[in-house]
């Protein structure tokens, strides 16, 4: 894995952080916020770890490839589905 991305991973930073933050609109490597007082949050919110995990792996639930949403049979889902975050983190570790 790269350098940087080691450094992150020891240093407590999520690594999705990698991504913007659909809930809070924080940008790529910027740490989410409390949009209401400007509070730095040190874990990412819910959406963006869920978007992130869409943008890196593939889903083993429902067999989608990366970047594409998850769906149950077929009804799309606003997050994704939990092994797909362990799909994601190995793909990172
Ligand atoms: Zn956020
Ligand atoms: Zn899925």
């Amino acid at each position: 894995m790269p350098a940087e991305l080691r450094h992150q991973m020891r240093a407590g930073q999520h690594p999705a952080r990698s991504v913007p933050c659909p809930h809070c609109a924080a940008r790529a490597h910027r740490p989410c916020t409390v949009p209401s007082n400007g509070r730095v949050l040190t874990q990412p919110h819910p959406q963006r770890v869920s978007d992130w995990a869409q943008q890196t792996a593939c889903c083993p639930s429902c067999q989608v490839e990366p970047a594409t949403p998850c769906h149950d049979e077929g009804r799309p889902r606003t997050t994704v589905h939990a092994r797909r975050y362990q799909e994601a983190e190995e793909t990172a570790a």
